[in-house]
């Protein structure tokens, strides 16, 4: 991106990406959460409420939300009382590879790793890995930096107004529970977005994300504080701030992608309003997760979650 955003373009191209839109149907902790157990081979109601602590009434909706986008399947497994499991489809299936780099994310940044499954193995070349960001096209690992975007609004895709969508407070005491959860709900997530798309002064991102200054002042607060903003005097005009991503804020960019992809194939069958092209083959870019040991792009029944003992 140029120096000085397009604010509008960027502002109509947020507001009608898949990203955003899949965001405020999968963007909350729980949702993310139940799925991550989903993974680890969770199925039952009281198994996925003991995991994750998670209140019965919330779990309840998750998990029929999840059903009604054909992310998850009941399966009665008990009759009297009846009881259902619940198993992941295609489309719940299809979120492997960015449910994978949030565990990755977590495993480099976030603050509750002792939860997590302790490493991955990659069974089919046998090998301990990390999860990495690859081009479908040509195979090689990118980061951000490899890409270009360009914005085309999508007039099929609706506005997002900004208004209606569901804010998780954040308060101090949050820090501590919500860890994965605070760093990748939805407006973190739009704000980093935000930043990739050159935005990095206050008034640019409340601009293009529609969010009122005192809701951004608070976010971005937070953000700093949690290290996924760096915040810096502005060296054209020292009376500004200019708002930076950091390695844990660039970090969660492969989640980003991956799940703006998953809701253009899965869910709206749409392209994206932003869409990415790799610099070195020119190609489009569409985003696969490979072994860092061996490049082959993973799937589900290939990974075994290890649970021993954390080093
Ligand atoms: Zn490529
Ligand atoms: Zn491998």
């Amino acid at each position: 991106m140029s120096e000085t955003p397009d604010l509008d373009l960027v502002r109509d191209a947020l507001s009608t990406s898949t990203l955003s839109h899949a965001l405020k149907l999968i963007g909350d902790r729980w949702t993310m959460q139940i799925l991550m157990a989903a993974f680890l081979g969770v199925k039952r109601f009281d198994d996925f409420q003991t995991r994750l602590a998670i209140p019965r009434r919330t779990l309840s909706d998750r998990l029929k939300a999840m059903v009604q986008m054909d992310m998850l399947r009941p399966r009665l497994y008990q009759e009297r009382p009846e009881r259902y499991g619940y198993h992941l489809t295609a489309k719940g299936m299809a979120l492997y590879e960015a449910t994978l780099m949030t565990w990755d994310w977590e495993h480099r940044f976030g603050e509750n790793r002792i939860e997590l499954p302790a490493r991955l193995v990659h069974k089919t070349c046998g090998h301990a890995f990390l999860p990495q960001l690859a081009c479908e096209s040509c195979g090689e690992s990118v980061t951000m930096r490899d890409l270009t975007m360009t914005l085309r609004p999508n007039p099929r895709l609706p506005h997002d107004t900004g208004g209606a969508m569901r804010t998780p407070k954040v308060t101090v005491s949050d820090g501590a529970m919500s860890h994965l959860a605070l760093r990748m709900d939805r407006w973190t997530l739009m704000i980093v977005s935000a930043a990739v798309l050159g935005c990095r002064h206050f008034d640019q991102i409340a601009h293009v994300l529609r969010i009122s200054p005192p809701l951004l002042s608070r976010r971005l607060a937070a953000m700093v504080d949690a290290g996924l903003l760096s915040v810096a005097p502005d060296r054209e005009d020292r009376r500004r701030r200019v708002y930076l991503l950091t390695p844990s804020s660039r970090a969660l960019f492969p989640y980003i992608v991956l799940v703006s992809t998953w809701a253009s194939e899965h869910h709206f069958h749409e392209p994206s309003s932003i869409r990415p092209r790799h610099k070195a083959c020119g190609k489009p870019f569409l985003p696969r997760a490979t072994c860092g040991h061996c490049h082959e792009r993973l799937r589900a029944w290939d990974v075994r979650f290890d649970t021993g003992e954390a080093a």
